[in-house]
């Protein structure tokens, strides 16, 4: 590959389209005519504002955002939403429902219990994640200040194939391995948010996408940084932003303009993930726990039922240039990530892989 680049599979940090990489790089000295690199920039400064601006209209451009939501970049990662989102809207009745479908909802669930009374309306931890609960199964309370859920499960590889009807309470969304990997209809959310590492730009910046109304009741002790409405009037510059990571995101919306957007993101993401499970399911080695109609369709887990021959496996496939296939510490095994910028030819070179690594340990 061009600049001897590895095909790389890793869960976030995660691979970037390669000519946002040349863009950034070429614009990198020089920021369009202004003598200096946007990372050197004054965020207050009129170049800068065109930049944040253009991001913005680039998300509700791209994902179809609907009037009467706020785009917001912030920092902390998705892991500050976790305290966030209860910190902005847990202030009616004090409670919220979630979903824990992982390790994500999870640590999303506890932190919520700081803040007031987080209810389990479900969970799918007794069968190891391996699928995400029917709408029969959630028990939603009706005064609940909001129902949280993991839309894409980045470490079990599990992604929910339908959006809950939460009536008339607020749904939140953690999208982090899964946003602009193909359409939403941001309609039926009240909160989206998503650390973009995984398939928008390097780490350092959150995209969060508040409907209107849910600003301004957020708890009075609570930080002026992590306040939604201050940021939205702020424009998300309450403080510095990360500034280089929203210039990304512009760039990397760039690109996914120019390639076709959602609906064709969605087309190659589906025949991507396609091939590797069809590979996994006509092996004999390796299989996928994960119930079929909930598979993920940007992470891809797979086991051999052996620690020796995983390891093996994920040793030789580095060796190969096929790196950061080694499944999350928490359950080992392999996973492959393909987000959006994981080339056709790169999944096709893990699939040929994996038939020559059974091959040579039947
Ligand atoms: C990676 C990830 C997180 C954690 O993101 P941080 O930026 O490390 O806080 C949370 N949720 C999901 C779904 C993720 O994939």
């Amino acid at each position: 590959m061009k600049y001897d680049r590895v095909y790389n599979f890793s869960a976030g940090p995660s691979m970037l389209p390669l000519s946002v990489l040349e863009k950034a790089a070429a614009e990198m000295m020089n920021y369009r005519g202004s003598g200096m690199s946007i990372t050197e920039m004054s965020h207050r400064s009129k170049a800068y504002d065109a930049v944040i601006c253009d991001a913005v209209d680039r998300v509700k451009r791209v994902l179809a955002v609907p009037a009467g939501y706020s785009v917001l970049f912030l920092q902390g990662g998705a892991s500050a939403q976790f305290a966030m989102v209860p910190m902005n809207l847990m202030t009616g009745s004090g409670s919220a429902d979630y979903v824990v479908t992982g390790q994500f909802s999870g640590k999303a669930y506890k932190e919520a219990k700081k803040y007031g009374t987080a209810n389990l309306a479900a969970t799918s931890e007794p069968a190891n994640f391996t699928y995400i609960p029917a709408q029969e199964e959630l028990k939603l309370s009706p005064g609940a200040d909001y129902v949280h859920i993991c839309f894409n499960n980045t470490i079990y590889g599990s992604k929910w194939n339908y959006v809950p009807d939460t009536g008339s309470v607020p749904l939140v969304a953690d999208m982090s391995s899964c946003i602009m990997s193909e359409p939403v209809d941001v309609s039926r959310f009240g909160v989206i948010y998503a650390g973009a590492q995984k398939n928008l730009a390097p780490a350092g910046v959150t995209l969060v996408i508040v409907r209107d109304d849910l600003m301004g009741r957020a708890m009075p002790n609570i930080p002026a940084v992590f306040d939604y409405a201050t940021q939205a009037k702020n424009n998300s510059m309450y403080n510095t932003p990360p500034c280089f990571g929203i210039y990304m995101i512009g760039l990397v919306l760039e690109y996914l303009e120019n390639e076709g957007g959602l609906e064709e993101m969605r087309v190659r993401n589906e025949a991507k993930a396609k091939l590797l499970y069809d590979a996994i399911d006509a092996s004999r080695l390796f299989s996928n726990p994960v119930r079929h109609d909930c598979r993920s369709v940007m992470n891809v887990t797979f086991v051999t039922g052996s620690d020796e021959l995983d390891a093996k496996f994920c040793r030789e496939a580095a060796e190969a240039g096929l790196v950061s296939v080694k499944g999350h510490r928490s359950v080992g095994g392999m996973r492959a990530s393909i987000y959006n910028a994981m080339p056709r030819e790169g999944v096709e070179a893990l699939v040929a892989f994996m038939e020559k690594f059974e091959k040579e340990n039947a």
